[in-house]
């Protein structure tokens, strides 16, 4: 028997995980839970220093402005961003997304240009090139993979030539959990010139990213899957690039000035943040930034890695049971599989009456699902809270799954 691994964080600092004593919570891919800490971060803001930032002349809107900014810093911090003014709040990564491809895509990509993705991407990093590519007339190019899941890098080089002016790959995996190489996309992204776009989703929280050493010209994420509330997450952008490029949404506070004819910008932050901003989501977030330290990057990382290595190996032993993507060593703390004879979406319903909440479908990544020939997977995916006892629920629920369904 392999040593039991307990979890990383104590399931008590997550009021979900105690009230639903028996749930194995395994979906932290999709959204994460929170801990007290960011809840009570966020009431607190509510019951002291709730008013409109940058408007009022007031001490409690300085207050709030002060509690929005202030929380900009922790999470640039945390990131390993040094320009906390290029970090953008948006509602999350596919916002972040949205907006480089809407204002520096359609200031920089014309007809000809050709705009490169990977097979594995979310369609939150693909659905805005596409559409962006098919508006201008630039050339959409996908860069295919490994019979593996991992990308094809001699193919992809092949592919960034010097018409690219954008290639966009995600840092890790949502279906498959695949950890790209950042530093070598980058380099053949600069190499020609281009845009390295990073989406961020997966690895913000479950890995000490350093943002500013990872050398994209951009980079997105989504508080939610990193212990912080919805509706927040962010863009890191070179400074430049975001001086140069037009606003995404134009309304109150992105203004320097409203001429009858034209307007003028507000400095950064601000150009990129149109109206009243979410102030609640960056003050959860730097709170559930600051649970994510006192745990440790470095072994909430490792932690996910034992866990997911455990689960694929216990997951791998059972009869019908095909487990997808690369080899552990190139995968985060994701586990994605089918089990002949039984839809995905059946296997959870049955999982989730053993109290194992998984995801099944296509993971919003229908461009990798039609090369991996299948229609769906069922996803585990692993954060601070989970352990063995979890991994153990999770292949007792699937086998007897298969029991009932296959016999
Ligand atoms: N990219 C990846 C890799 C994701 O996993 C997700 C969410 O599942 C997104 C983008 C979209 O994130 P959000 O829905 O928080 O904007």
């Amino acid at each position: 028997m392999a040593p039991e691994i307990g979890a990383l964080a104590p399931r008590a600092d997550f009021p979900v995980l105690a009230a639903n004593p028996g749930l194995h919570y395994l979906d932290s891919a999709a959204t994460s839970q929170k801990p007290a800490s960011v809840i009570r971060a966020i009431a607190r803001y509510y019951e002291t220093s709730n008013a409109n930032p940058h408007r009022g002349a007031y001490k409690l809107a300085a207050a709030a402005t002060e509690a929005y900014h202030e929380a900009r810093g922790r999470i640039a911090r945390f990131l390993g961003v040094t320009d906390a003014d290029t970090l953008i709040f948006t509602r999350g990564t596919t916002e972040a997304l949205n907006l480089i491809a809407a204002a520096w895509g359609r200031a920089n990509v014309k007809r000809g240009d050709r705009i490169v993705v990977t097979r594995l991407e979310h369609h939150a990093n693909f659905v805005p090139w596409q559409v962006l590519a098919n508006e201008t007339g630039a050339e959409f190019v996908i860069a295919e993979l490994n019979a593996d899941g991992t990308l094809d890098m001699d193919r992809l080089r092949s592919l960034v030539t010097p018409r690219t002016r954008v290639l966009a790959f995600g840092h890790v995996s949502n279906a498959l959990g695949t950890v790209n190489p950042v530093h070598e996309l980058v380099a053949v992204a600069h190499e020609v010139g281009a845009l390295a776009v990073c989406d961020g989703a997966q690895s913000a929280p479950h890995l000490s990213v350093g943002i500013d050493s990872l050398g994209v010209d951009a980079y997105a994420f989504s508080g939610h899957k990193m212990l912080g509330p919805m509706g927040v997450g962010g863009l890191v952008m070179r400074r430049e690039l975001l001086e140069a490029m037009p606003p995404y949404q134009m309304g109150g506070d992105m203004i320097s000035y409203v001429g009858d004819a034209t307007t003028t910008w507000n400095v950064l932050p601000h150009k990129f943040e149109a109206g009243t901003p979410n102030v609640e989501g960056p003050v959860g977030l730097a709170a559930a930034c600051d649970y994510l330290t006192a745990l440790g990057m470095e072994k909430v990382h490792q932690h996910e890695q034992a866990l997911m290595r455990l689960a694929s190996q216990r997951l791998a032993a059972i009869p019908g049971v095909t487990v997808l993507g690369p080899s552990p060593e190139a995968r985060s703390g994701v586990v994605s599989f089918t089990l002949e004879g039984v839809h995905p979406h059946d296997l959870s319903q049955l999982l989730d009456a053993d109290g194992v909440c998984v995801r099944a479908g296509h993971h919003c990544a229908q461009p990798l699902m039609r090369a991996l020939n299948v229609h769906a997977t069922t996803r585990a995916s692993f954060y601070v809270y989970n352990g063995s006892a979890d991994v153990e629920a999770l292949v007792a629920g699937v086998e007897s799954a298969r029991r009932r369904m296959v016999g």
